[in-house]
């Protein structure tokens, strides 16, 4: 098994990126052969940002990475834009892709109501393909919002393989349970970095009092999971089962008869206490790390796979 997943640089990374991708990452290197954590600032680049805030944007996104656990001892941990192979891989991959295989995508729908149309937008899911078989990878944690784009990188390994000759193997997503989290606001939208507000993975603990305080609720008074009628309240329940291993039958029993304001003082404080030892670690890895070394490091042995597949690319196209 080769795993490759990463996150964008696009801000601070909250509970719905450790539940649905980083909480995986750190099983899954444990039983890989082989596993690579990318912090995907290429892809943060398509969506605004500020160029002298991007650097230290980009360090503390592998900070929170080796915070949550994630070892440069059993794991690469890269920046996409450091491995040019990443780019022109997806160049190649390019001019094998359909068009109306992304104009439809949703997460690409969604994102040109809110932001400028460009290129880059529209082309996400094929450099996420690059991205995962420039190193044969074949396990891909994610969220389930980025399963439509696992399902683009097959597509692209089939077409490319039926042109080309066999190359790649399809790729299988790994979801996770805690795969949707939804926003706070609204609990129709997903949590996300540059949408709705969600609880950052180093927010202090009175943010997070103040954030599940300001919580939207669903009518009635009942605690109760029903991801229809109620989905607000259940998105709680579901944060609440998975930081404290709590079945939902059981905190619905715990909470019978009791407010919704008391059941979020209590999902509070379970937030806050999973979330001190991730936020020690972390404050103690900024003190004592140089985490631009480690990534240097994990980058040069990436490069020397990623260029073993372009040049086989390379190879079965006649371009060398
Ligand atoms: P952005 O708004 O910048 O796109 P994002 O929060 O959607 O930020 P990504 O960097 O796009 O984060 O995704 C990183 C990983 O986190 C992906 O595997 C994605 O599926 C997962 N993920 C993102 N949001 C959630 C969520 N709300 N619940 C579970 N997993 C999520
Ligand atoms: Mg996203």
């Amino acid at each position: 098994m080769k795993i490759l997943s990463g996150i964008r640089s696009s801000g601070i990374l909250h509970l719905g990126n450790y539940l649905g991708a980083i909480k995986n990452w750190v099983e899954l290197q444990e039983k890989a052969d082989k596993a690579i954590y990318m912090v995907a600032d290429y892809h943060a680049i398509t969506t605004p940002y500020d160029p002298k805030k991007f650097k230290n944007q980009v360090l503390d996104v592998a900070l929170d990475y080796l915070a949550a656990g994630v070892d440069p001892k059993k794991s690469l941990l890269i920046r996409q834009s450091q491995i040019p192979q990443h780019t022109e891989l997806a160049w190649i991959f390019n001019t094998i892709t359909p068009v109306s295989w992304l104009n439809r995508l949703p997460t690409y729908q969604e994102q040109i109501k809110n932001s400028p149309n460009h290129m880059g937008l529209l082309d996400y899911p094929v450099l996420m393909a690059a991205d995962i078989l420039i190193y044969k990878a074949n396990v891909v944690p994610v969220g389930d919002d980025q399963l439509a784009h696992i399902d683009v990188t097959n597509e692209i390994v089939k077409k490319f393989n039926h042109m080309f000759g066999e190359t790649f193997e399809p790729v299988k997503p790994y979801l996770a349970e805690g795969a949707r989290i939804m926003s706070l606001k609204n609990p129709n939208n997903k949590m996300s970095k540059t949408g709705d507000e969600g609880i950052a993975l180093n927010d202090s603990a009175e943010a997070i009092r103040e954030k599940i305080k300001r919580a939207t609720t669903d009518s009635g008074s009942e605690i109760k999971f029903d991801r229809e009628k109620k989905p607000a309240i259940s998105n709680l329940l579901d944060i609440y089962h998975l930081l404290s291993g709590k079945k939902i039958e059981k905190i619905e029993d715990d909470y019978e008869g009791k407010s919704y304001s008391q059941f979020k003082e209590d999902l509070a404080e379970v937030i806050v206490d999973y979330l001190k030892p991730f936020q020690q670690k972390r404050a103690e890895i900024e003190e004592n790390m140089e985490v631009e070394l480690i990534l240097t490091e994990s980058e040069k042995n990436a490069i020397i796979i990623a260029e073993k597949t372009l040049k086989t690319v390379k190879t079965s196209m006649g371009l060398i």
